[in-house]
C-alpha cells in the first residue's frame, strides 16, 4: 500500500512538474494566455480562438474605455500574456507603458496597423472597429498570430475566422442594402466615434463632443449645432450607452429632437451581457436606428 502511495505521489509530481514547465515559456509568458485591451478585440479573439485560448480583457465591461487606466495588478498580469492585443492609434493612453516595457513588442498586436486610418486634425481617429470590414482585417491578423503561436489548432482557427469573416461581410452588405435609399446625409451623434462607419456607408456624423466623450463642447459649438439641427430638419439625435455629455440633453430639449441609441461598442453594459448581445447584434441594432435617422419614410 505504502509503495502504491509513493508511486502515485511520484506520478503526481511528474505531472505537476511537466505541466508547469509546459505552461511557462523562456520569456515568462503563459501558453495561450491572451490579453485584449477592450471589448471589440475580445469579440474577435474569442470568436477565432475559442476554447484554445485563455482570454482576458483589460477594460472591464460597463466602463468607458477612453479614460480607463489599468491597475498595477492588471499591468503585472499582462506581463504573463503570450499575446497582448490593443487597438492603438492613441485609443489606449496607457499602451506605451505596456508595449516594449511590460511585454516585448513581438508579443503584441497593434490592431490599427491592419487597417487604413482616417486622420482627424493630424491625429488618427481610433474608432476603427465600427467598420465591419476593418474587423475582418484585424480578425485576420489575430488568426495568423494564433496559428503561429499554436500550429496544432491551425485548422480550427482558420475555420473560425472564415465563419466570422462571412458573418461580418453579411453585416456589411446589410448596411449597404438598407441605407442605400437614405434621404439625409448626416446624423447628430454624442461623440465623434462613427467616422469609419459614416465613411463606409456614405454619410456624415455631426458630433456634440470630440473624439473622446469627455471633451465637452463650447457654448459656441452648442449654438452652431442647434442652428444645424433647425436648418437641416434633423429629427433625431443618436446617443451612446456608456457615456453621453449632459449638453446633448440640452440640445435635444432645445430642438425637440427624438433620442435614439447609437452604440459605439467601446464596451458592453451589464444589460447587453444579460441580453446576450455581441458586436454583431449591437451593430444590427445600430443599423435599425440609423435607418430611422437617415432614411425617410
Ligand atoms: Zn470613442
Amino acid at each position: 500500500m505504502r509503495k502504491l502511495i509513493i508511486i502515485l505521489f511520484s506520478i503526481m509530481l511528474i505531472i505537476v512538474g511537466c505541466s508547469s514547465e509546459a505552461n511557462l515559456n523562456s520569456n515568462g509568458s503563459e501558453d495561450n494566455l491572451v490579453y485584449v485591451s477592450f471589448y471589440p478585440l475580445y469579440f474577435l479573439a474569442d470568436e477565432i480562438g475559442g476554447d484554445h485560448i485563455d482570454l482576458r480583457m483589460v477594460v472591464p465591461n460597463g466602463v468607458e474605455s477612453h479614460e480607463y487606466e489599468p491597475s498595477m495588478q492588471q499591468l503585472k498580469d499582462i506581463e504573463k500574456a503570450q499575446l497582448f492585443i490593443y487597438n492603438g492609434a492613441g485609443f489606449e493612453s496607457w499602451a506605451d507603458k505596456v508595449v516594449g516595457n511590460i511585454i516585448e513588442e513581438d508579443r503584441t498586436i497593434n490592431a490599427s496597423e491592419s487597417v487604413h486610418l482616417i486622420m482627424e486634425d493630424n491625429n488618427p481617429d481610433p474608432h476603427i472597429w465600427l467598420s465591419p470590414q476593418n474587423m475582418i482585417k484585424i480578425g485576420e491578423t489575430i488568426k495568423d498570430r494564433l496559428v503561429l503561436m499554436d500550429a496544432a489548432n491551425k485548422d480550427e482557427y482558420e475555420r473560425n475566422f472564415n465563419e466570422l469573416a462571412s458573418r461580418l461581410m453579411e453585416l456589411d452588405n446589410k448596411y449597404f442594402e438598407e441605407l442605400k435609399d437614405k434621404s439625409k446625409d448626416s446624423i447628430i451623434v454624442s461623440h465623434a466615434a462613427f467616422t469609419y462607419l459614416a465613411d463606409r456607408y456614405g454619410f456624415e456624423q455631426i458630433p456634440v463632443a470630440g473624439i473622446s466623450p469627455e471633451q465637452e463642447p463650447s457654448s459656441k459649438t452648442i449654438a452652431d449645432l442647434i442652428e444645424i439641427v433647425k436648418n437641416d430638419n434633423h429629427e433625431y439625435i443618436l446617443l451612446e450607452t456608456l457615456a453621453s455629455p449632459k449638453t446633448v440633453q440640452v440640445i435635444a430639449e432645445e430642438t425637440n429632437l427624438q433620442v435614439l441609441t447609437l452604440n459605439p461598442i467601446e464596451g458592453l453594459t451589464e444589460e447587453d451581457i444579460t441580453n446576450g448581445e455581441d458586436y454583431i447584434t449591437i451593430m444590427e441594432k445600430n443599423l435599425e436606428n440609423l435607418k430611422k435617422a437617415l432614411v425617410m419614410k
